[in-house]
């Protein structure tokens, strides 16, 4: 009788202590920036698990009102409405500002967060689509430069007064954006990278180490690895299909493609899509279907993957010789089909079930 206590409390304990080594992840869905987002993360306990999922959802919100084109309160939204007027704005906003116009110089204006009027005069913003003419078109292309965003920084540490401390009473003074009259923002092609490094950031911050952060339209951050040690491994979505040619492995990285696909219109025989060459204010045919970037900014994948879309195959691959600094990796798909990836990611790609017998180039 004792013996058989023993066991079942043995048994007891080993399941027990198995529950305890696989912990259930939590996931969660929303609608943010225009999209779905799918989260999951392996937490500590149900109320810190429900504080990280509430903060995750409150920092979206509030980068998605900050960033969103049409929301009135939002900075994106009154600097757009500025007529050339200095607008205060708030911190993320700069942030994001200050990050994303680094990558617009870099590419050399391949990317460029003032595409707005083009973005609009197609018609992508309110799905009403149309092909502006020849005239339209070139006078779009003179909206468009990030050049002229004028960011006026201030110092945001309090001023010491007379006695040694600090002078509280000098009222800290807010950062402003300044736009020419006529020209937009769009942040449409970074501002999900830039929420999934805030997220990533504040859900380490919380002890977190272990999430796939899923922001929508093939932008993901991985904090650290799956809890069994293994890296999370996400799939690169086929252009031509609707399943995944490749699986990336991912620890600690972001990944973030961009592709004709995502959001596209056809008239008359011909596809427009939404990723436009800032030089012609036209969908850019550049030869690509689409392009991965990892890297360990989301920010830096979700620009980038934009930006190298725009330059195609030969400029990217030299983009990517030229820009060892950036941290990042990069897969090419053409439009004839070929696959292409960079070096680096030796170890880290491979073709998915059913893409066995296709062709990768390597980059070097
Ligand atoms: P998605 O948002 O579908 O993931 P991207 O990250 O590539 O795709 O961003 C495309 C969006 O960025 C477009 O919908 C448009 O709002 C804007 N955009 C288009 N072309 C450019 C460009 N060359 N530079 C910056 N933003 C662009
Ligand atoms: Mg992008």
């Amino acid at each position: 009788m004792k013996k058989r206590l023993l066991c079942t409390l043995l048994a007891a304990l080993c399941l027990l202590t198995a529950c305890k080594k696989v912990p259930e992840p939590v996931e969660f869905s929303t609608f943010a920036m225009n999209t779905f987002m799918s989260f999951t993360f392996y937490g500590k306990g149900e109320t810190e698990n429900q504080r990280v999922q509430d903060q995750i959802n409150v920092t979206l919100r509030r980068l998605d009102s900050l960033f969103s084109v049409n929301n009135e309160c939002g900075d994106v939204n009154q600097i757009n409405r500025s007529k050339g007027q200095r607008v205060e704005v708030d911190a993320p906003t700069v942030e994001l500002l200050v990050q994303a116009l680094e990558l617009c110089e870099i590419t050399d204006g391949a990317l460029d967060i003032t595409a707005y009027p083009a973005v609009r005069a197609w018609g992508f913003t309110q799905e009403e689509y149309r092909v502006p003419s020849p005239a339209e078109l070139a006078e779009l292309t003179e909206k468009i430069d990030y050049t002229v965003v004028e960011l006026g920084l201030e110092s945001h540490s309090v001023p010491v007064g007379p006695d040694g401390e600090p002078d509280w009473s000098v009222h800290a003074e807010r950062d402003t954006v300044t736009l020419p009259a006529g020209m937009e923002l769009d942040l449409g092609a970074v501002a999900k990278g830039f929420a999934g490094d805030q997220i990533a950031a504040s859900a380490r911050g919380s002890g977190i180490t272990s999430a796939l952060l899923n922001l929508g339209q093939s932008t993901i951050a991985a904090v650290g690895a799956k809890p069994d040690g293994s890296p999370w491994r996400v799939g690169i979505r086929d252009p031509e299909g609707e399943g995944y040619f490749a699986v990336v492995e991912l620890t600690d990285m972001a990944m973030g493609t961009s592709g004709g696909y995502q959001r596209y219109f056809e008239q008359d025989e011909e596809i427009y899509w939404h990723i436009l060459d800032p030089d012609t204010a036209a969908p850019a045919k550049s030869g690509l279907s689409s392009v991965t970037v990892v890297s360990p900014s989301a920010l830096t994948c979700d620009g980038l993957s934009t930006a190298l879309f725009v330059m195609g195959l030969e400029k990217g691959t030299q983009f990517w010789r030229d820009h060892p600094e950036l941290e990042f990796e990069a897969v090419f798909v053409t439009e004839e089909g070929g696959i292409y990836r960079t070096a680096g990611l030796e170890g880290r790609f491979s073709l998915a079930e059913g893409y066995e017998d296709r062709e990768v180039t390597v980059l070097e």
